[in-house]
């Protein structure tokens, strides 16, 4: 029988790596944090490039510091395959989220490394510039930008809480990685595939060991203000207040009871909420708050966000209100034929696993919209992550990069 390209997937090894890159932004509770284009993640990309060299991948970066490691195919000229996730963390994150799905690339690529032929196509593992936006909002920012769903010179500006733009930091990052050559943003691409930690408990409850991924579920993010004025607590009688407050609670409970479902599938969020200018003999002039709206299926998700304006209206009572659209990213499914390359690879290697959808969102979803593009997930304990105690076993690692290499080869070769 001859050996497959997944039987030269070595577990250690990849399992060696994973502790060893956690060790960039390494915080005392076994966590990691190491935002993006932050000074942790410098070192940690150049031990990614140390790697991908050791065994002959070229590294390359785009003016986004999206990085590249590079296996060329015997006609590399072709659209490459590309694999792989993102290394930054949220604050309190695991060891994890994304930079799993980056080190089983890596490992794909050294087993496709080792063949005594190249594929067709080139390899090229990626890390993707800022997946999370909890430095720089919003994320997924290098995944957009390498498609064109958002402009480089829109995301420039954005700033930190510190004042520090993504200008300046993409500086800092790609003036430590002068002496790699730049790719432009946005070069075709044949195919993109990323293996990810579950984040729920679906593969722990059934005992699988791998997830197949259907597709991300459409999300609506929405500023609110509700504007009022401010006046003295102590003189101004409840018939002449403006209660910017008294005004944004009645709209959040209508909010609530009109997001309200039977079967518990919208996801509806009010995450945050300032109250200005916060003082206790203050009547509230002005408040903001966000609203995060998630749903699998379209015509869900589109009737429920389309209410909010007037949902809003409707409750304001004395004050005014105004509602701004952030972000609208509709439920997308992965093409079937990569799911059935996925789940084709998982049964052949006698590896559990079942379908489901995604309802975190991933740079997969920009891709999704230049190439065709699948998700592999593994099981994460207790489907804890964003949290220093995120935690996965070694074989279910392995077994998620065995499922990667089969298919990312196959592609490679097409
Ligand atoms: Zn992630």
């Amino acid at each position: 029988m001859t050996m497959r390209i997944s039987d030269r997937i070595d577990g250690e090894r990849l399992w060696r790596r994973l502790m060893e890159l956690a060790r960039f932004g390494a915080t005392d509770k076994g966590g990691v944090r190491r935002l993006a284009l932050s000074q942790e993640e410098i070192p940690a990309r150049a031990c990614l490039v140390a790697w991908g060299r050791s065994f002959g991948l070229e590294p390359s970066s785009d003016a986004a510091a999206n990085l590249f490691l590079t296996l060329g195919g015997r006609e590399p000229h072709l659209p490459p395959v590309l694999i792989g996730s993102h290394i930054d963390s949220q604050p309190t994150g695991g060891k994890f989220d994304g930079a799993y799905g980056v080190l089983a690339a890596l490992e794909a690529a050294q087993v496709i490394s080792e063949l005594p032929e190249r594929p067709r196509r080139s390899i090229e593992v990626v890390a993707w510039m800022n997946e999370e936006g909890s430095r720089f909002a919003p994320g997924m920012m290098g995944s957009a930008v390498f498609t064109g769903k958002r402009r480089l010179e829109d995301i420039l500006t954005i700033k930190d809480r510190d004042g520090c733009t993504v200008k300046d930091a993409l500086e800092s990052v790609l003036g430590a990685e002068r002496a790699l050559p730049r790719r432009p943003l946005g070069f075709p691409v044949a195919a993109f595939l990323e293996a990810h930690i579950e984040q729920g408990v679906l593969l722990q409850e059934r005992g699988l060991t791998a997830g197949i991924v259907t597709g991300i579920q459409g999300k609506r993010t929405f500023r609110v203000e509700v504007i009022g004025e401010e006046s003295h607590a102590g003189t101004t009688p409840r018939s002449a207040r403006r209660d910017a407050l008294t005004s944004a609670v009645a709209v959040v409970d209508a909010l609530q009871k009109a997001m309200w479902d039977e079967a518990d599938t919208v996801r509806f969020t009010i995450g945050m909420f300032n109250v200005l200018p916060n003082a206790p003999s203050v009547v509230p002039g002005k408040v903001v708050f966000s609203i995060d709206l998630r749903h699998n299926e379209q015509a869900m998700i589109q009737r429920l966000g389309d209410q909010v304006p007037a949902v809003c209206q409707a409750a304001r009572g004395r004050c005014a209100v105004t509602v701004t659209e952030l972000l609208y990213d509709a439920p997308l499914q992965f093409p079937a034929s990569i799911r059935s390359r996925l789940s084709e690879a998982a049964r052949r290697l006698g590896l559990s696993h079942m379908e489901l959808p995604s309802p975190a969102g991933h740079d997969s979803r920009y891709l999704h919209y230049v190439c065709p593009t699948g998700m592999i997930f593994i099981p994460c304990k207790d489907g804890i992550s964003h949290n220093e105690a995120e935690s996965i076993s070694p074989a279910d690692a392995m077994a998620g990069a065995r499922i990667l290499a089969e298919a990312a080869y196959e592609m490679a070769n097409q």
